[in-house]
């Protein structure tokens, strides 16, 4: 049986992300998403590259990242991520 669905895990992290990060995620979700990270290491490793990443864009970009380029950046983490073995 798998548990692990690597898809809908993607899809969580992509959807999180952004909120967790700027902190507006309500702390209910938060717990879960924290929770879900604390027995899922390859999201852990997403989080991190993506967390890396952001800090490098907010000192491009002190005010807030557009959801678009948000975007751009997971899509080139991902498929970072996805060449590592
Ligand atoms: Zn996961």
């Amino acid at each position: 049986m798998k548990t692990h669905d690597e898809m809908s895990c993607r899809r969580l992290i992509l959807e999180s992300l952004v909120e967790y990060e700027d902190g507006s995620m309500p702390e209910p979700e938060r717990r879960v998403f924290e929770q879900h990270l604390s027995h899922c290491p390859p999201c852990v490793v997403f989080l991190k590259s993506y967390q890396a990443t952001g800090r490098t864009l907010r000192m491009l970009k002190p005010r807030e990242i557009p959801k678009n380029l948000a975007e751009a950046v997971m899509r080139f983490v991902r498929e970072r991520c996805e060449k590592k073995p």
